[in-house]
């Protein structure tokens, strides 16, 4: 198949996880007809394919409503987050010790400035998790107040697109809380001490979503796992992020289809990269228990082929040989850069199980995190398909000479 005929197919791919399929969050209805349509896909090239469920949460939202001394502000419910119609006098806390220190039972409280800079983690979130996000989080709990209402400001470089973004995103946290602008903080927070009014229609509803797992010549002692994450944020049709990953990994397959493979090669749609719980990481781990050392190498695909720059990689933990072969193969390719190391997304699940791991994304990640991902303005116009054709076609070949080099 040609690479144009591969782009080709790769645009009406994108169509369907972005356009006809609008939302793929995890636990939604979108998110299930992407993985059954990910593992029909994949199973007619000739890969076994099993889809392990999880249980998770979907979530839906209807506004909140927020008023103070007569005044209303603009505010809305956090992502997972309990709904509530509660009446309480507002505290303003803008930093972790003025929270250890106020006394913010049965009151609603304001935070802003400081404490609200970055996304706390989700507290069950297994990968990362700072000690100062764990000391907010455990203050919030043990103080309980009746609601959390969370000013953020721009800051794309520790949070991302998204304005304003919710300080709390975390479907086991069950303090309601709802987020605004900086701006709406301040108005609100010339109201402390003062009762405020704060109704958040939000619920969460018990689902379930699967992982895909796709395998061929499972027999081989070692194997290379290939993996992208299927869901997508909440509000966003998610084309680079990760639609594109997923498209990338479905051209691979039909690459490989008449390839008689001598290394195990597991095509995996992850599940959870972009959901509070990371159920479909968790779920893989748990399954793959005492089995990550015969991977030869893990391949996690986010965010590639952004129509402005080349794609590039990065190595973890690689052996000499297994470096030096993915270099000599992309080095063939002129779009195909070493670009800067990325410690976060799904290659980190294999680095951090000793698994060595090569990451590949788009040199422009930094913009594409900044000003497109988790927004709605992730769509396909911003895939080029050729790239996603080309990186598809390096992965084959270097697939291919992993196997003769006997790796
Ligand atoms: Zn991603």
């Amino acid at each position: 198949m040609s690479l144009s005929q591969l782009a080709e197919k790769a645009e009406r791919y994108l169509e369907r996880l972005c356009v006809e399929i609008p939302s793929r969050r995890v636990g939604s209805e979108g998110n299930r007809a992407a993985t059954d349509f990910f593992a029909e896909t994949v199973a007619s090239f000739g890969f076994r394919t099993e889809c392990p469920e999880f249980a998770c949460i979907d979530w839906e939202q209807e506004g909140a409503h927020l008023t103070a001394g007569g005044e209303s502000f603009e505010a809305s419910p956090s992502p997972y987050a309990l709904g509530c119609d509660v009446s309480a006098p507002l505290a303003v806390v803008s930093s972790a010790d003025e929270l250890e220190a106020a006394e913010i039972t049965d009151a609603i409280v304001l935070l802003r400035g400081e404490i609200a800079k970055e996304q706390l983690m989700p507290k069950n979130f297994p990968f990362y998790n700072p000690d100062e996000h764990r000391r907010i989080i455990g203050l919030l709990e043990s103080k309980a107040p009746r609601a959390i209402i969370a000013a953020t400001t721009r800051n794309p470089e520790l949070a991302g697109a998204v304005y304003p973004f919710p300080l709390i995103e975390d479907g086991d946290f069950d303090i309601p809380s709802v987020y605004m602008t900086e701006d709406e903080g301040r108005r609100l927070a010339s109201h402390g001490g003062e009762m405020v009014a704060l109704e958040s229609r939000a619920r969460r509803i018990p689902s379930s979503g699967c992982n895909v797992v796709a395998r061929k010549a499972m027999a081989a002692p070692r194997r290379i796992v290939l993996c992208a994450h299927i869901d997508s944020k909440l509000g966003t049709p998610g084309a680079l992020d990760n639609a594109a990953g997923v498209v990338t990994l479905l051209l691979l397959a039909e690459l490989l289809e008449d390839t008689d493979c001598r290394l195990g090669v597991e095509i995996v749609a992850i599940n959870g990269e972009d959901y509070y719980a990371a159920s479909g990481e968790k779920l893989y781990l748990e399954h793959n228990r005492g089995a990550l050392s015969n991977i030869a190498l893990s391949i996690n695909l986010d965010a590639p082929g952004y129509r402005q720059g080349p794609t590039a990689y990065s190595l973890y933990d690689c052996p000499d040989a297994i470096a030096a072969a993915v270099r000599n193969t992309f080095g063939g390719y002129a779009d195909l850069v070493e670009g800067e190391p990325w410690y976060q997304s799904d290659h980190m699940v294999f680095v951090q199980n000793q698994a060595p791991a090569l990451a590949i994304t788009s040199e422009g990640l930094m913009e594409i995190e900044t000003a497109v991902a988790h927004t709605p303005k992730d769509r396909p116009e911003l895939v080029d398909c050729a790239k996603l054709a080309m990186t598809a076609s390096a992965l084959r070949d270097l697939i291919l000479r992993l196997e003769s080099q006997a790796i």
